[in-house]
């Protein structure tokens, strides 16, 4: 069992004035909270905080993060209250404490949504405070260090979660040593076998090894020494888990793994580096795309470093880093050894540059409701290593291994990428499915009338623009239903002597959406567009009983096409003179209604009125601003849509009042609707907009009247 001076000497060692009386006060607090409590192995509890503790100490955390480390546990398991907590070690320590008590109380149960809901949760709790996620990792990995006292399903469960979710998130932060720790201890319960043998083999292969590594140590040292250099060198055998995923990656036996020891190099400054690179080289022969340059392009951690694997004597194969000691700092102990801390301030996701990644998986886990998707992307974003590309300006952008332009395109704005319709990469048309490569340069090819495809799903890699697209498609695909389930639901319903507009209009949906538990009326129109409720049954529910059914539809007359063209004259196109108009049938502008223009292929200009609906369907390129001129007092066409209760006369009576208006009928249809009421359509002649209003609000003060509408056919 670690002792609390052990704790303290780490501190010291690092952070010179570190408060140590508080440090010291968390333990006496945590060592009465957690008193009488043993372990499942049978230890005081107290051994527990005080490992992690420890870890975090050799992370060189601050003494706030220690005093959590400490007290972590006392809240959830002790009377403690995370009052007594910030009354006593301050605000800091205690929102620590209680972002790791969150994170504990989430149940991992096998279900999957479930736990994504946990994992959301976390990574906002992380998020308002990182020191949050690194106790919670120094947790785990005393828990996992001590996993063998649980029963074999439960470390099957928490091996696998700490594989998926806390090695990543390590990774993130840059606590390399942690996550090679959390690696190995997760291998050894979900994959007993392999990882016996593997550390088996490494075993009875350490003395050649280390004899081997000694050689390679002298050679490298002896060479540096001729070029009048020093450095210090480091030699490892790597870790279980990292040979079995090269065994898996390259599909190999263990005695074809070669490169299982690895060599660091560190040294004073970045120019030393490469020269020592030369060198490496010049002695053994590199092998063919195993360089990385991690110096001049970092990884989203801030890992820095120059990797190569050479041929090394005896034909082995290994493994160097070259790095300058901040560097090596860096990578064991990850940003933590780079945090700048204002005493007792919290170190929020925001306020960490290194952590944009977080910021963006802040920003899509609000947009994406869907927790399995949103833990995929999770999994993806986490765990594939990057790639760096530029802008045509030279901007570095990071993005995960095989990303596409799309995926560029949204990390560049959404806007970009939901207008997304083309991509240049090294100046080249490629196709938005190619992957990109480190040092590609990508530009992005908009087009406003282009919009996301549901196939962009299928090769998309970042969450960002996996989140967007599917959002867009979900938006898009649920308004075109709402339409076309209206629309079906009125033709439907003419058939079936159903005024569905009327019946929309008057609230009687609700009820109707009710009969089939859908919460809105746009929701029973969706249901419909989306063919899960066919126009019929919904329509039932608007049918009257059978002994109120009406007389069959009369026809008063068949409506005549609309006049075209001759009102072509009272239309100005900016800069456009001597262009073919014509007047949409589909909603009959009148002068005065705001209007838009639609350039139809080899048709001249069609004019509609801007809100008609069919303007939406078109193609926003081909749109362009027109207006009206000084129109002559001659009839353009316009429709009403009257519906009354059927007194005696009332048809006389409409026409009488549109004869004094001066309006003329063209055609019209006279409907009895199956709630007795009288619908008539009609298509009349008014000088503009104005006339036909006026005409509209006269009709409705007639007797009987219920309402009396101007309608256009794309409604109809
Ligand atoms: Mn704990």
């Amino acid at each position: 069992m670690i002792r609390i001076q052990e704790i303290l000497d780490k501190v010291v060692e690092s952070r010179p004035h570190a408060d140590v009386a508080l440090i010291q006060k968390a333990y006496v607090f945590s060592a009465a909270a957690h008193a009488g409590q043993t372990r499942l192995s049978g230890e005081p509890y107290l051994s527990h905080p005080l490992s992690v503790a420890f870890k975090l100490a050799e992370l060189h955390m601050d003494e706030a993060t220690i005093c959590a480390g400490l007290l972590h546990d006392t809240v959830e398991d002790t009377s403690a209250s995370i009052e007594d907590i910030d009354s006593q070690f301050g605000e800091a320590v205690a929102d620590i404490v209680d972002g790791v008590t969150k994170i504990s109380l989430m149940t991992f149960d096998s279900k999957e949504q479930a736990q994504a809901e946990n994992i959301r949760k976390m990574i906002l709790a992380m998020a308002e405070d990182l020191r949050v996620l690194v106790v919670k990792l120094a947790d785990r990995l005393h828990n996992m260090s001590t996993l063998d006292y649980q029963k074999p399903h439960k470390q099957k469960l928490i091996a696998q979660e700490t594989l998926d979710i806390y090695v990543p998130l390590a990774n993130r932060l840059g606590l390399h040593r942690i996550k090679l720790e959390l690696e190995d201890l997760s291998f050894k319960y979900l994959k007993p076998d392999i990882f016996n043998s593997i550390s088996e083999w490494l075993d009875n292969n350490r003395q050649s090894g280390s004899e081997y590594m000694d050689r390679v140590r002298d050679m490298i040292q002896t060479m540096l020494q001729e070029n009048g250099m020093s450095a210090q060198i480091k030699s490892r055998i790597k870790h279980c888990y990292s040979i079995y995923r090269k065994m898996m990656q390259q599909n190999l036996t263990l005695d074809q793994v070669h490169d299982i020891i690895a060599f660091r190099v560190i040294v004073d400054d970045v120019k030393q580096c490469y020269a020592i690179l030369g060198l490496v080289h010049a002695i053994w022969k590199p092998v063919h795309g195993r360089f990385k340059d991690y110096i001049s392009m970092p990884k989203a951690n801030m890992y820095q470093s120059l990797h190569t694997t050479v041929i090394g004597p005896d034909a082995e194969r290994i493994e160097i880093q070259i790095r300058t000691n901040e560097m090596d700092q860096l990578a064991e102990n990850g940003l933590a050894s780079h945090w700048q801390y204002k005493e007792g301030g919290k170190v929020k996701a925001k306020d960490v540059k290194q952590f944009t990644w977080l910021r963006e998986l802040l920003d899509w886990q609000k947009m994406e409701s869907d927790s399995h998707e949103f833990m995929r992307s999770l999994k993806y974003d986490l765990f594939k290593d990057e790639v760096y590309v530029f802008t045509p300006k030279g901007t570095v952008v990071e993005l995960p291994e095989e990303a596409s332009p799309v995926d560029f395109a949204y990390s560049i704005h959404t806007e970009v990428g939901n207008h997304c319709s083309g991509a240049k990469v090294n100046g080249k048309l490629v196709p938005l499915t190619t992957p990109l490569k480190n040092g590609d340069t990508v530009e992005i090819i908009t087009d406003t009338n282009r919009h996301p495809s549901r196939d962009w799903l299928k090769f998309v890699k970042t969450a960002k623009a996996r989140t967007r697209i599917s959002h867009f498609i979900r938006t898009e695909e649920r308004t075109r239903s709402i339409s076309l389930g209206k629309e079906m639901l009125e033709k439907q319903g003419r058939r079936m002597g159903v005024n569905f507009a009327k019946a929309l209009k008057e609230g009687l949906l609700e009820i109707v959406a009710e009969d089939f538990s859908l919460k809105t009326v746009e929701d029973l129109l969706s249901h419909v567009g989306y063919a899960r409720l066919t126009p019929q049954k919904v329509l039932k529910k608007l049918l009257p009983k059978p002994e109120e059914l009406p007389a069959p539809v009369e026809e008063v007359r068949q409506p005549e096409p609309a006049k075209k063209n001759k009102h072509a004259e009272s239309i100005s196109i900016k800069g456009v003179d001597d262009v073919l108009v014509r007047f949409a049938k589909c909603c009959n502008p009148l002068p005065g209604d705001p209007i838009v223009g639609f350039i139809s292929r080899g048709r001249g200009v069609t004019v509609h009125t801007s809100d008609c609906v069919n303007v939406q369907n078109l193609e926003a390129e081909r749109l362009i601003p027109v207006f009206w001129d000084g129109h002559e007092d001659k009839p353009y066409p316009a429709r009403i849509r009257i519906i009354s209760k059927n007194v005696v006369g009332g048809l006389s009576l409409v026409s009488t009042l549109l004869a004094e208006e001066k309006v003329n009928i063209d055609s019209g249809t006279f409907h009895s609707t199956v709630d007795g009421n009288s619908e008539i359509e009609l298509t009349v002649e008014v000088r503009d907009v104005a006339h036909l209003y006026h005409t509209i609000d006269r009709l409705r003060s007639l007797p009987g009247m219920i309402d009396v509408m101007r309608f256009s056919s794309s409604s109809d």
